[in-house]
């Protein structure tokens, strides 16, 4: 069956993998929010960016127990953080600022995406996300190739997150509802990405750059249908199966 579309995670897929302490996203945040409130928070924040990790923690845990998705909101509303409090956009953009410098593109991923629609073939993205759809497509829009992507979906606007086949199903409508089989995942969790795109029907391709941490890796049995080291080899990938 011909390839129609290509849907691709974003984190260490198309934006290269980067070890990240997460504590210091929170305390960045934290930190600013706290600087407008220093009656309410006389330690400057730091008890408020703890609570905010375990509020991560705990949405993330629901991949592994429900498959369900979690939001940046759904962080501020479990510590009490409100987006009408003085400190809040200078905190969030504080927040933004920390992550900044982990979310450029894959230097391949311009001429990937300009090689799969000289192909005809449609480019999605399918990614698990605690940030909004708009975050994410001023990221796209900054680095030149939001025109590329033909369907998002983003795990914070929908119920589920990778590997439910739901996240997949809404993807793969996303770009026009061609038959799965007709679709290429390509991700860098063997168990989100692979099984989860096998499982619903695509073909799978892994990126093994990523060094994920151990209490994130959940043990599967699968085999990709394809291995790109460099971005660019799924160009080659998707030639050999046309
Ligand atoms: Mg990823």
């Amino acid at each position: 069956m011909p390839i129609e579309a290509v849907i691709f995670d974003w984190g260490g897929t198309l934006t290269p993998w980067h070890a990240i302490d997460l504590e210091q996203q929170w305390q960045a945040f934290a930190r600013v929010y706290a600087a407008a409130d220093a009656e309410r928070f006389p330690d400057g924040g730091q008890e408020l960016a703890d609570r905010m990790r375990a509020a991560e923690r705990e949405g993330w845990g629901r991949l592994k127990e429900s498959g369900g998705s979690a939001r940046l909101t759904d962080v501020f509303e479990a510590v009490g953080v409100s987006t009408d409090h003085p400190g809040h956009d200078a905190a969030h953009a504080a927040y933004e600022e920390f992550w900044e410098p982990h979310t450029y593109l894959d230097p391949d991923v311009p001429e990937l995406f300009a090689g799969l629609r000289e192909r005809g073939i449609r480019i999605g993205v399918l990614s698990n996300t605690i940030w909004s759809r708009q975050y994410h497509r001023r990221l796209f829009e900054r680095d030149g190739v939001l025109e590329f992507i033909d369907g998002d979906v983003y795990s914070s606007e929908i119920p589920y997150v990778k590997p439910h086949p739901e996240a997949f199903a809404a993807a793969v409508r996303a770009v026009g509802d061609p038959d799965p089989a007709a679709c290429v995942y390509v991700g860098d969790r063997v168990y989100e990405d692979v099984h989860g795109a096998q499982r619903a029907g695509l073909r799978a391709v892994h990126i093994p750059n990523s060094d994920i941490p151990v209490d994130q890796q959940i043990p599967v049995d699968v085999t990709p249908d394809g291995t790109a080291p460099r971005l660019l080899d799924v160009l080659d990938l998707v030639d050999g199966w046309r």
